[in-house]
């Protein structure tokens, strides 16, 4: 399902060339303010990077650093996992949502690692994800932040602001992500899932966006919209 996002009358999806023109002055403010970002999960090599980023599904990433601190320290590679078994695992798993399912995915992937790719994590998208509990966000993930690949990751937090600044609208976050492939800048696209996620996440928030304090207002359909909106009430 894709993820929700709140806009009040979309705004016609402007042309491509207009889209990227924006584009690339949103990241050239987004990365100003932030020139080498990060995940804000805590890891220290591929592996340990795919488990994080299995369990933040429905989490928030500082409770999977808290629940990964102590996993990490117990067994940090595919092999150590597998031999903590399924029910040790949800132990350390058991504070996240789904990690039933979760534990049983960490378990199926950690075997596909050790008996299909030498105990190492594959760096090709399909090998990715055609392991247990990585769809193509997990893949785009690990491939951007482990492997350096100038990937896009869609997550609700990108899905909301590409569709409410319009640079990318779309009703899937495959659509969202082919979009933004296009109009995101080279030099913008290894970090542009990461300026976008903290936008989300601190800034253009699901419920209540904070646009009073938005750097990229001017640049956004769902400002101008809203602005649009208000000033007719006001007329
Ligand atoms: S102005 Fe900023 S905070 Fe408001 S909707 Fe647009 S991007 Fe989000």
């Amino acid at each position: 399902m894709a993820p929700r996002t709140a806009r009040p009358t979309p705004a016609p999806t402007a042309p491509e060339s207009e889209r990227r023109a924006r584009a690339e002055a949103i990241f050239a403010r987004l990365s100003a303010a932030r020139p080498d970002p990060h995940t804000e999960l805590v890891y220290k090599d591929p592996f340990t990077l795919l488990v994080a980023v299995v369990l933040s599904a429905q989490a928030t990433d500082k409770a999977v650093n808290k629940a990964t601190e102590r996993l990490f320290a117990v067994a940090p590679t595919p092999r150590a996992l597998l031999a903590l078994g399924e029910e040790r695992l949800r132990e350390y798993v058991k504070s996240l949502g789904f990690f039933r399912n979760k534990a049983k995915n960490l378990i199926a992937l950690s075997r596909a690692i050790v008996e299909e790719h030498g105990g190492e994590v594959p760096r090709a998208r399909e090998a990715l994800e055609r392991l247990p509990g990585v769809g193509r966000k997990t893949a785009n993930v690990v491939l951007n932040e482990a492997f350096g690949e100038p990937t896009i990751a869609v997550d609700t937090h990108v899905f909301r602001v590409a569709n409410r600044t319009g640079i990318a609208p779309g009703k899937t976050p495959l659509e969202v992500e082919k979009k933004l492939l296009e109009v995101t800048p080279e030099r913008f696209r290894k970090g542009a899932h990461h300026w976008l996620i903290l936008h989300g996440r601190y800034v253009c928030k699901a419920r209540k966006p904070a646009c009073d304090r938005c750097p990229i207002s001017d640049l956004c359909d769902y400002y101008r919209t809203t602005a649009a909106k208000e000033a007719g009430k006001g007329s």
